[in-house]
């Protein structure tokens, strides 16, 4: 048989997603212990209906290397300062390797920063408790893992305690429910090893109900339908987009066309931000930005004119 991993940077690449699933696992167990005395660190969920602040402040970042504690490894975020006004959609583009993974991970403090601040509502997330900060944010892997067990548990497990009305509201609201509509045994259907028997895009569904059902007040999401196909994309950007209604939210995209709607963008090079604007500031700067749009366009025509042809992904 062939074995997927027979390099170490896939490998590594397989640990990452382990650890970032295993911390997304993390959060929504955290979820329904939230005390109140934390909770009220970064806000209750009833008085900022609208989201949180989200502030970088200088933040500098490296991996640790051969086993020190931290900061030894060469620097991935140099003086990194950003933020999202509550309500806002923000959103993180640029070269692959840029940094914009390890940004978000510094989010939900899977590491911390070496120097500068991560700050929530004014609150820097070190001081943060964290059931608190598990409770407020919600993360929408590429990866999303899935459990061999029923749909309806697959979902639920974004807030365990879940009612049966709270989980099918949130699948009717990620668009879940048409999908499941078509499966023989509905609700009740086993989604297979790691969720093999779902597409892609079902996948998705799920990650969005679950994140629907923890009503976080930070969305994130990492390039989370940059593995679909342009169609099944445009579906679950809708849903994204309706997820991130009345919250704060970062988007790690991939396809600058789905994030150009957003309240500001941030281009991320080499660690730092090299440009920040709306779409149409960053077009009419004619930077990297706009260099990658134009790149962008012209592999989407060539993809859709191939499409045409009758050739396949
Ligand atoms: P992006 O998401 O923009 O593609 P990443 O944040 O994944 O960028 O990576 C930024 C840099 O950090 C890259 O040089 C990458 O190789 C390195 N890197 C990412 N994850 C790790 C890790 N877990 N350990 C060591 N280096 C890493
Ligand atoms: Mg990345």
């Amino acid at each position: 048989s062939h074995s997927s991993s027979s390099n170490s940077e896939t490998l590594q690449q397989q640990q990452q997603q382990e650890a970032e699933s295993n911390a997304e696992r993390r959060a929504s167990n955290g979820a329904a212990s939230t005390s109140s005395t934390a909770a009220d660190a970064i806000g209750s969920s009833s008085s900022s209906r609208q989201g949180l602040r989200l502030e970088l402040r200088d933040v500098s970042f490296g991996y640790a290397e051969g086993g020190m504690a931290s900061g030894g490894g060469r620097q991935v975020l140099k003086g990194v300062s950003l933020s999202a006004e509550p309500g806002e959609s923000i959103a993180i583009v640029g070269p692959s390797g840029g940094g914009k993974s390890t940004l978000l991970r510094l989010l939900v403090r899977l590491y911390d920063a070496d120097g500068g601040q991560v700050l929530l509502n004014g609150v820097d997330v070190r001081e943060l408790q964290q059931d608190s900060l598990r409770a407020a944010v919600a993360v929408v892997p590429q990866d999303t893992v899935l459990f061999n067990d029923t749909i309806v548990h697959n979902v639920a497990y974004g807030r365990p305690g879940a009612t049966w009305g709270e989980v099918q509201a949130a699948a009717a609201a990620a668009q879940l429910d048409a999908a499941v509509g078509r499966m023989p045994l509905g609700w009740q259907t086993v989604v297979g090893e790691r969720g093999l028997k779902l597409s892609g895009g079902e996948k998705q569904r799920v990650a969005i109900a679950r994140a629907f059902l923890r009503r976080p007040r930070l969305l994130i999401c990492d390039e989370a339908t940059s593995a679909l196909d342009t169609a099944t994309e445009r579906g679950i950007q809708a849903s994204l987009r309706a997820l991130a209604a009345g919250r704060t939210a970062v988007f790690v995209a991939h396809r600058l066309s789905t994030v150009q709607g957003c309240d500001r963008i941030y281009v991320l090079a080499d660690g730092r931000v090299a440009e920040q604007g709306t779409h149409a500031q960053l077009m009419a700067a004619r930077g990297i930005y706009f260099e990658m749009w134009q790149m962008q366009r012209a592999q989407q025509a060539l993809e859709d004119h191939l499409q045409q042809e009758g050739g396949s992904d």
